[in-house]
């Protein structure tokens, strides 16, 4: 299968790439790993590639009581840095994805800008109620995960707007988190993935992913009942399955906060 033609530039500064996203249809490319499958489908077909490749979004600190990991990091980077104080529950997203040849190309920007309704990751980002940072020509925004996810595919990014970061809560005393997803055998995304962080005081957030039109906050299992599922082939199947990832998470993560 072969994409359509398309321009090709790779900017070496996040300006330069903003304006380059200006030109009709542009986009933004990363690791590549969801963009050019859909571009050999020809579910996207872009007029010109803008490579972020040479920005330097790549990367993953820590500053005060947050977590700060450039849109570039890719799954590998981010799961060698043992040294990170990284929630269970990101770890855990990151470890589930695909295999060790999209981890080490896949990038965190690349999977959470994609929007994919199945994401693993953007569950972990759900619940550990991660800030995105968001730049474009007029300046930097931040916009909470649980605003961001609009629909399938679909972001609250602007065309000429890029993900630069995500900021993640470091883990606070006696806290916990889990992710548990029920994976699909052929493709290995999440047919129900629940991504749970449980506070020293009880208070809990979900992230929920591959059940709905697009990875979904929810405050517990009475909220998986109530979505609609009937986009499904099997509808009571699905949600059992979200039920139960749902469960076991939230289990997990207690365990963990206790211990
Ligand atoms: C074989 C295979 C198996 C996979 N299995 C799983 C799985 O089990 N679970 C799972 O969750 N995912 C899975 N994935 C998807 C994978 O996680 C994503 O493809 C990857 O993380 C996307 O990152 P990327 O850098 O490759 O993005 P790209 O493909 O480069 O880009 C994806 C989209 O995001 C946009 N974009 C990228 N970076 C930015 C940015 N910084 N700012 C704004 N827009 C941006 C692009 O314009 C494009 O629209 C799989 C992919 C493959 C190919």
């Amino acid at each position: 299968v072969i994409p359509s033609t398309v321009d090709y530039v790779r900017p070496g500064s996040i300006e330069d790439a903003l304006a380059e996203l200006g030109a009709e249809d542009a986009k933004a490319i990363a690791g590549g790993h969801s963009l050019v499958p859909m571009m050999k489908l020809r579910l996207a077909r872009p007029s010109r590639l803008v490579d972020l490749s040479a920005l330097p979004l790549r990367g993953t600190t820590v500053e005060g009581d947050t977590i700060r990991i450039g849109a570039l990091t890719t799954y590998d980077e981010l799961l060698s840095r043992s040294d990170l104080p990284l929630p269970d529950t990101l770890r855990e997203c990151a470890a589930a994805v695909g295999d060790v040849q999209v981890r080490n190309a896949g990038t965190i920007g690349g999977a959470i800008a994609h929007g994919d309704p199945a994401s693993d990751f953007a569950a972990g980002v759900l619940a550990t109620e991660a800030t995105l940072v968001l730049q474009s020509l007029s300046g930097t925004r931040e916009i909470a995960a649980d605003a961001f996810f609009l629909g399938p595919f679909t972001t609250a990014l602007e065309q000429q707007e890029l993900l630069i970061e995500l900021k993640i809560p470091v883990p606070e005393r006696g806290e916990g988190s889990a992710y548990v997803s029920f994976a699909d055998p052929a493709s290995g995304y999440p047919l129900a993935g629940a991504a749970v962080r449980v506070r020293a005081d009880g208070r809990q957030t979900i992230g929920l992913t591959g059940v709905a039109g697009r990875p979904l906050r929810i405050d517990g299992v009475a909220d998986v009942a109530a979505l609609d599922f009937s986009l499904h082939d099997d509808p009571d199947h699905r949600r059992q399955l979200a039920v139960v990832a749902v469960e076991r998470a939230i289990d997990l993560a207690r365990q963990r906060a206790g211990s």
